[in-house]
């Protein structure tokens, strides 16, 4: 279980203590209409969890209430995922459909006690009558029809009788109930289509707000748990099962946060659009966040797991940063796979005064990783290196191969370049080095002073393989769709070279490459002759890293691993000085360990924060926007060919900090930077981007999201104050930003109280 109890364990442990309920018994109930996600993962924790922690019972249900968009396929991959995370679901899935009669036979008592109704109004009456906040709905005349005709119709909906829409079954409930759902809900409607599990058996189907409630009474659910925007429905759902008088005891809602996760887009059917658009291989390609997708990509069960428990089960909605999920992918695998060695771009390198073969042994894991195991890696005259691990012409700081800086090959001897040998073009086609014989890796008396150790592979053992290198599919924090797809999310390495020992040894499925990553053999594509392998995820966040001209390398994002990196074989140790800085930004700052790893690492980043520190009070954010904006520009320029300066950034996350301006217009105001250099203030000024605090101007933009938003406005006057941020937000929204928050603030709270 875990240590720290969330709120729902704490209602249920009270539940089953004053006796209410014998047992914990909670369903996950998802519709079978799409894949399910990683917010399903979170829910699938949720109910699971604490049926198991309880030693109860959860049920796996499908809500299966909406004939047109449902399908076996997608019940299947719901069972699929629930098993793959390690959850029991006992004897058989359940299905709404499969209580239809039931759930008929209810609506029929509801019409005897007089408590439902047949309707036959148009939709737009339907609408009009609704009523809004502020005033009373208005029932409609068929409300008066007598028990029998109810009957009689309803009957004859059932049967088919009438056309989809004709009429409807609602609850009788209150035109007038402040909470705008309880005015007289729909409990039935005609839908003349295939179910997929109940044939042609129906015209009618009950909605949601009636199925589900019963559903769970008759499943003899205890905690029904689901996601904040059912809030509202609760009363109806109350209603339902009050009004039936069923016999104790009886299933009671609660709601938690939903999760959001940034640079992914989270519903359903934006992921069916992905699919159905052939942005993506499909439902379960390695980019998805889908269960199917993050299986198919190497993800472990436990880290799916763990992240779900890190998150915790809040009560408000937020937003969760992606790398929070891949550090917990990188954490878990970091414990568990090999590390191996593969070149994705190869250079060919000829050791010339080597002849021969021979095998040099070596262990899969590195010494805190719990596990035994070694292979033999051949090593001959004729090898590949990575390509940009050889430069010709290096950059300060640079640790590898050079014509003058001898490396060593991992796990291997020390080698020394002697020729550079290029094609017509100019291009480097080959290497011609000299190894020392006496530099061997464990037993070196060389006394070579090498700065780093590089990956290779011998040329005549290594196996050809296709790569699949994933990034994140979309390159917006936000994204709202297609339009912020990232366009490099998946590039194929068609002519890698592994080691042989991953094919004919095959310690595992996982693999680190080491200082590439970590990879998965791909369980659909892969054969031994055609390898093919998914990258998992980087050694560290590389959308904080696209600025280090030196590829830091290996494990990283852990503080302590930060600063070990020579152990398994990588480049870059800290100099005391970056591991001052580093301590520093951790320490005295606030920052975490991958953006301060970032800076520490690089002189041209640290001393252009350092600068723009003496001018602010937001050193996280400030690090922010140096690590992503800043960082893009400094990695082909040098500090003095910038056009803005360090007190200007500052200048600018500080507007943004006091949500002077939005961070689609910081965006903005900084690629303007760029280019001219002006003052961010004056910036913001000359293109309007100024916020805006005249009442006249914003009050009538608040009037209006008033008025679209009937039911928030309604939640907010029974109690619940979180949603002025949810007006605050859409004002700011429509505003593009400019509206200044304080303002806005102030004149919601006045026009809702
Ligand atoms: P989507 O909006 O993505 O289509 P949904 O809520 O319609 O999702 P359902 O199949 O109805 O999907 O959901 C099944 C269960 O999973 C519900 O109890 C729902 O509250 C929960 N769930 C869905 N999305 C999330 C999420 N992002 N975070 C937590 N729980 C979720
Ligand atoms: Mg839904």
């Amino acid at each position: 279980m875990s240590d720290n109890k969330d709120f729902l364990r704490t209602i249920v442990e009270k539940d089953l203590k004053s006796g209410k309920y014998k047992e914990v018994i909670t369903r996950f109930p998802p519709e079978p209409n799409g894949f399910p996600h990683i917010g399903h993962a979170k829910s699938i924790c949720i109910n699971f969890g604490i049926a198991k922690d309880y030693n109860g019972h959860c049920n796996l249900r499908m809500d299966d209430t909406n004939p047109t968009k449902e399908d076996t396929k997608y019940v299947e991959a719901l069972k699929d995922a629930v098993q793959w995370l390690g959850f029991d679901w006992g004897e058989n899935v359940h299905f709404t459909s499969d209580y239809f009669h039931k759930i008929y036979d209810y609506a029929i008592t509801l019409i005897k006690m007089d408590k439902a109704y047949v309707d036959s109004i148009n939709e737009e009456e339907m609408r009009e009558f609704r009523g809004t906040v502020t005033e009373a709905g208005k029932r409609s005349k068929f409300a008066q029809r007598t028990i029998e005709e109810n009957l009689d119709l309803f009957e004859r909906m059932k049967n088919g009788e009438f056309k989809d829409g004709e009429h409807v079954l609602r609850a009788k409930i209150d035109m007038g109930a402040a909470n705008m759902k309880l005015r007289d809900p729909l409990l039935y409607r005609i839908r003349h289509a295939h179910h997929f599990r109940a044939g042609n058996e129906w015209s009618i189907y009950p909605m949601y707000d009636f199925a589900h409630c019963l559903s769970d009474y008759i499943e003899g659910i205890s905690h029904s748990i689901c996601t904040l925007e059912f809030e509202n429905n609760r009363d109806i759902y109350n209603w339902v099962l009050d009004t039936l008088e069923l016999k104790a005891p009886r299933p009671y809602q609660h709601e938690f946060a939903r999760l959001g996760i940034n640079y992914t887009v989270m519903s359903k059917r934006k992921l069916l659009e992905l699919v159905e658009g052939n942005q993506v291989s499909g439902w379960d390609d390695p980019r998805m966040p889908t269960i199917a997708g993050y299986k198919r990509r190497g993800y472990t069960p436990e880290s799916i797991l763990n992240f779900c428990d890190q998150i915790g089960i809040a009560k408000a909605n937020s937003m969760v940063d992606v790398s929070q999920l891949e550090f917990c992918i990188r954490d878990d695998l970091n414990k568990k796979v090999p590390r191996v060695m593969c070149v994705l771009d190869p250079l060919k390198v000829t050791i010339e005064n080597y002849e021969g073969t021979e095998d040099l042994s070596s262990p899969y894991y590195p010494h805190d990783v719990p596990k035994e195991g070694s292979r033999n890696i051949p090593f001959s005259k004729e090898i590949f290196i990575e390509r940009e691990d050889f430069e010709e012409n290096p950059p300060k700081g640079y640790f590898r191969l050079t014509p003058t800086q001898p490396v060593r090959l991992r796990h291997g001897f020390i080698i020394t370049c002697k020729e550079v040998i290029k094609d017509a073009n100019g291009e480097i086609i080959e290497l011609k080095v000299e190894y020392h014989a006496n530099s061997k890796s464990g037993s070196d008396t060389s006394g070579i002073k090498v700065k780093s150790a590089i990956q290779w592979v011998s040329s005549k053992e290594a196996i050809k393989s296709e790569v699949r290198v994933y990034d994140r599919l979309f390159k917006d924090e936000a994204p709202e769709g297609l339009e912020d797809i990232n366009p490099d999310s998946l590039k194929v390495i068609k002519n890698a070279l592994v080691e042989p020992a991953i094919v004919l040894d095959k310690p595992d499925e996982r693999f680190q490459f080491e200082r590439q990553g970590y990879f998965y053999a791909d369980p659909i594509d892969y054969t031994d002759e055609k390898p093919v392998f998914n990258k998992i995820v980087g050694l560290k966040d590389s959308w904080g890293k696209k600025t280090n001209t030196d590829k830091p390398t290996t494990k990283t994002s852990p503080k302590q691993e930060a600063k070990k990196e020579q152990v398994v074989g990588s480049e870059v140790a800290m100099s005391d000085e970056q591991t001052a800085l580093f301590d520093k930004y951790t320490n005295e700052l606030g920052l975490n360990s991958e953006v301060a790893n970032i800076l520490a690492r690089d002189k041209k980043l640290s001393s252009f924060y350092d600068e723009s520190l003496k001018e602010s009070n937001s050193p996280v954010a400030l690090a922010n926007m140096i690590v992503t904006e800043v960082a893009r520009e400094l990695k082909e320029k040098e500090l003095n060919e910038l056009k803005f300066n360090a007190l200007q950034i500052a200048e600018l996350v500080e507007m943004l900090e006091i949500s002077t301006i939005s961070s689609k217009i910081a965006k903005q105001v900084f690629e303007e930077m760029v280019k001219s250099g002006a003052n961010p203030t004056q910036i913001v000024e000359d293109k309007g981007l100024v916020q805006i605090s005249d009442p006249n101007i914003i009050s009538p933009i608040i009037d209006e999201i008033i008025t679209k938003n009937p039911d928030n406005v309604e939640k907010f006057k029974a109690g619940n104050k979180k949603l002025l941020g949810f007006f605050v937000g859409q004002v700011l929204k429509s505003t593009g930003g400019k509206a200044n928050p304080q303002v806005v603030n102030q004149l919601v709270a006045q026009k809702l109280k």
